[in-house]
């Protein structure tokens, strides 16, 4: 492992332009369930039963309810050391983002400001009659489902759902920035939800060099060209050591 690191943190030192896409995996050893683990289960559903347009029309409360125990779950959890790390390594090269599929707000609690969180953030609901956006932080929530602030409509997390589009806007952004990456690392995502391997695929197309970071197989390993086979709150740390050396 320690040859492995010593690899990666070359690239990394060479590289004036680094790009990191997170998955669930980065905020386990915060205390919250990934999605494909057995403890993302509640009330026997799976998450692509709730995470879905449809299911929030057929019943907005259950999505709701399911959201609400998501919310206590993270609202108690403190950043990890993966965390505490990119949160120090925004300032480690002349460019870098923070590209995370997270929800759960943890990067930004940790101190990251480069960041895009492109598939939404827990502690905020849009509206689906107006479009209004807002701030949701109250636990436990006061009504359930969420009412607009401004014209008292039913309102949704915001969250991308299984099935929806990315915002053009901030995957145009998150496309044009690793157009000029000299180094991706993937963190604590399966792949499953196929976007880190998209944008991997445009980083190598464009010449960057590929790290993934997971502690089991998953599917960024065939876009990667160094695989970091350990938990993300224990290899971020030892990384950054061996690059600043
Ligand atoms: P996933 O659940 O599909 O996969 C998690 C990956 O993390 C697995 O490959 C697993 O091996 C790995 N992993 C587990 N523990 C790890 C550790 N300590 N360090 C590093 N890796 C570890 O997650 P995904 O790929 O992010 O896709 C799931 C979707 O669900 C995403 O869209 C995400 O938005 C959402 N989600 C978010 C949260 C959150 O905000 N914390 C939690 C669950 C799911
Ligand atoms: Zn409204």
């Amino acid at each position: 492992m320690d040859e492995t690191i010593q690899k990666a943190a070359l690239i990394l030192k060479e590289s004036r332009s680094v790009a990191v896409i997170t998955g669930a995996g980065v905020s386990a050893e915060s205390g919250i369930p990934t999605f494909r683990g057995s403890e993302g289960l509640w009330r026997n559903f799976s998450p692509e039963d709730l995470a879905t347009p449809q299911a929030f029309r057929r019943d907005p409360l259950l999505v709701w309810e399911w959201y609400e125990w998501r919310r206590g779950i993270i609202k108690n959890a403190e950043p990890n050391a993966a965390h505490e790390t990119l949160a120090l390594m925004e300032n480690d090269f002349t460019d870098f983002l923070l590209i995370t599929q997270n929800v759960d707000g943890l990067h930004e609690k940790a101190g990251s400001s480069k960041i895009k969180e492109i598939h939404g953030n827990i502690w905020t609901a849009r509206c689906i009659q107006c479009g209004q956006i807002f701030r949701t932080e109250e636990h436990p929530l006061p009504e359930k489902p969420v009412k607009c602030i401004r014209c008292g409509g039913l309102a949704r997390p915001h969250i991308l759902w299984f099935g929806e589009s990315y915002d053009p806007e901030i995957i145009g952004s998150v496309h044009a920035f690793l157009e000029n990456t000299d180094c991706l690392i993937t963190a604590g995502t399966s792949g499953m939800v196929h976007i880190p391997v998209t944008l991997g695929m445009t980083a190598r197309s464009r010449g960057a060099r590929i790290i993934d970071i997971n502690p089991a197989d998953n599917e960024m390993e065939r876009i990667s060209e160094i695989n970091l086979r350990g938990k993300a709150g224990e290899i971020f740390p030892l990384l950054r050591e061996a690059y600043l050396k």
